[in-house]
This record gives structure tokens, C-alpha cells and sequence, in this order.
């Protein structure tokens, strides 16, 4: 008998509880930055909520869902790590819609794969900030700086691209932090050299940024 009322209380409970926190997540309103200056302060905003857990979880519901449905107009690209400890929409405190994401390990666009989504989200979804992230600890730049690899096939390939962008690091573990910074000023560089892509940050109709997200803290901190 009274494990039945417990029973029958915390299924009460949980219920209250997830009614509440779907009302929460349907209250939340955001704004959508219309400048490329906002579309960087919304995502330096994003990072402060994120990282003194103050999260809002926006854009996260069936509502946007449906608004998004015919089409995306994110504010926002990010060139980051694969790594599970970057989630960018996370990290950013943002949801569906949001944020054109593209995601490899180690963050290089030296590819044409990984170029031709960066130009995608320049050229035709006209992104108004992107961000290339590197991170501490990251994996993939450790590999590539690292001697005596024994590595093959796709991943040796991936480790050579990333490797020759920080050819002055190898053999030197102990500048890993500074190989990731500098390789994160790299990509920049790269993505740059598109003229088309640098005419629209000189025009002001877009920014481009390198950035560092700290995996200790959560905090993201731009390079330049
Ligand atoms: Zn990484």
C-alpha cells in the first residue's frame, strides 16, 4: 500500500516536474542578432550563460522545430572539433536553427570537403559571424606534433594535413597549447585567402573569427 502511494507520488512528481520544464524551454525568448557585431556578441553572450551554468537552452523545442522546418537562416558558423567535450550548440547555449556547425577532428579546412561547407555557409546561408574553434587538449594536433607516429590510411592523412600547418611544433609536446592556438590563426588565414569570402569582411557584411575553447572552464576566449 504505501509503496503504491510512493509509487504513485513520484510519478506525480516527474510529471510536474517535465510539464514545467517544457513550459520553461517553450517561455524562453532570444534575440536574433541582425549585425555581424551582434551575431558575435550573441555567441560571446551564449558562452558567459553557458559557462556560469546559467543556461536558457533556447530554440530547443517542437515550436522551433516547425519554424525551421522550410528552411534555416543560422546566424552563426562554426568551424570546430569533433572532440565530445566541444558541443558547440552547447557551449554557445543555442538550439535548432542556430548554428551551422561543421565539425572535424582536429578543426582543419584544408580540404575541399571541409572548405566547400565553410563556403556554403558564407555564400548561400550568409552567416554573420563564423568562428573557428580550436581547444585545449586537443587530440588531433597532439597527434600531429607528435614523433614516431604509427598511424596509417585515413587518420595518417589526417594527422599529415593537420601537421603540415604546425610543422614548427613537432617533436615539441610541451607547446601542444600554442600548436592549437596557432593552427586554430591558420584556418583563418585559409578561409581568408577566399577573396570572395575576405571582400565580405571587408565590406563589414561578415566577421570571422579564431577562438580557443578552454576544456577546463567552458570558456571561450577569441584569439584576435
Ligand atoms: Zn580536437
Amino acid at each position: 500500500m504505501m509503496r503504491k502511494l510512493f509509487l504513485s507520488v513520484l510519478g506525480l512528481t516527474l510529471m510536474m516536474t517535465f510539464t514545467m520544464c517544457k513550459n520553461e524551454s517553450k517561455s524562453v525568448s532570444i534575440s536574433v542578432p541582425s549585425t555581424p557585431k551582434e551575431a558575435l556578441a550573441e555567441l560571446v553572450a551564449g558562452n558567459e550563460r553557458y559557462m556560469n551554468e546559467m543556461s536558457i537552452y533556447p530554440h530547443g523545442d517542437m515550436e522551433r522545430v516547425e519554424e525551421t522546418a522550410p528552411h534555416q537562416a543560422p546566424f552563426a558558423a562554426v568551424v570546430g572539433c569533433s572532440d565530445s567535450r566541444v558541443p558547440v550548440e552547447l557551449l554557445f547555449d543555442r538550439g535548432i536553427g542556430d548554428i551551422f556547425v561543421i565539425r572535424t577532428a582536429g578543426n582543419n579546412v584544408n580540404s575541399e570537403m571541409v572548405m566547400g561547407s565553410v563556403d556554403y555557409a558564407i555564400e548561400h546561408l550568409g552567416v554573420k559571424v563564423l568562428l573557428v574553434l580550436g581547444h585545449g587538449s586537443c587530440g588531433g594536433v597532439t597527434g600531429a606534433i607528435s614523433e614516431g607516429g604509427h598511424e596509417h590510411g585515413p587518420i595518417a592523412h589526417l594527422l599529415g594535413t593537420i601537421r603540415s600547418d604546425v610543422s614548427d611544433y613537432v617533436g615539441k609536446a610541451e607547446s601542444l597549447d600554442e600548436a592549437i592556438r596557432h593552427h586554430t590563426l591558420v584556418q583563418v588565414e585559409r578561409i581568408l585567402a577566399h577573396p570572395h569570402v575576405a571582400e565580405k569582411v571587408k565590406k563589414g557584411e561578415m566577421i570571422i573569427k579564431p577562438a580557443y575553447y578552454d576544456v577546463h572552464t567552458g570558456k571561450v576566449s577569441l584569439l584576435q
